[in-house]
């Protein structure tokens, strides 16, 4: 299963910012980081490249906050004397780079890289299911994270990695909610019914991959008219879909 699949909203998304324009460099920079705080990340202004002959600005980069890495020798430091400060970049791709247009005199979006890497502990899903099943709203959660872990900085994910693991999680919680439904309801078929019969497999995290079953009906409809009907279920991530088969 992918981390994350791409919704129409997102891709429209993606459209609209790859083709907007700027007047000015900072009138970009002013976007992104209205962009970046609503996505509940940190930008910083990356690498930039100057005019040949002047000093103006012909291209801009800009990054998550959590885009650089410690460097090796500060990480390896014997005989530190002060507590090394938390770990907070974890070289995430985000990346926007704009550039310059001088026949149009316009900033235009030269790259975007729309991604995120930073890792979420298991403690912290953990919490995050918690405070999900208390009722929490989703920028409640972060709230209390950031509040818990001494500031956005030492959270290590950002809002829209929170999203995007509530969402999967609710996902999860539907699929294997009606998986054990349907295991249930057919338990109590076999009890009703001797003759009931039950089969299923599931996958090696437990998931319910394919089922069969077929009850005393229509065996014995087999039996009479050498007919019979087979009922498959096959799960996928969410929902149920019946396969019918006559033999
Ligand atoms: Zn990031």
């Amino acid at each position: 299963m992918s981390a994350h699949t791409q919704t129409l909203e997102e891709l429209a998304e993606y459209e609209s910012i790859v083709e907007r324009t700027f007047c000015s460099e900072e009138d970009g920079y002013e976007f992104f980081n209205a962009f970046a705080r609503n996505k509940g990340f940190s930008l910083r202004r990356g690498k930039v490249r100057h005019a040949a002959n002047n000093d103006e600005i012909t291209c801009r980069q800009y990054v998550c906050a959590k885009e650089g890495a410690r460097q090796p020798k500060f990480l390896n430091m014997k005989n530190m004397k002060r507590r090394p400060r938390p770990i907070t970049r974890f070289r995430c791709p985000f990346e926007v780079v704009i550039k310059h247009n001088p026949d149009m005199n316009v900033w235009y979006v030269h790259k975007y890289v729309d991604k995120h890497n930073h890792k979420m502990s298991d403690r912290q899903k953990k919490e995050i299911l918690a405070y999900q099943t208390a009722g929490l709203r989703k920028y409640q959660i972060m709230d209390v994270l950031e509040q818990q872990y001494g500031g956005p900085h030492n959270v290590g994910h950002v809002t829209k990695d929170l999203y995007n693991f509530s969402y999967l999680s609710k996902k999860a919680k539907i699929a294997d909610g009606d998986a054990n439904a349907v295991l249930q309801f057919l338990k109590q078929k076999q009890l009703e019914d001797p003759d009931f019969f039950f089969e299923y497999q599931t996958s090696s995290e437990g998931r319910l991959l394919n089922m069969f079953w077929c009850d005393g009906q229509s065996r014995l409809g087999y039996q009479a008219f050498g007919d019979l009907v087979i009922l498959t279920v096959h799960t996928e991530q969410i929902g149920i879909g019946c396969h019918l088969f006559h033999l």
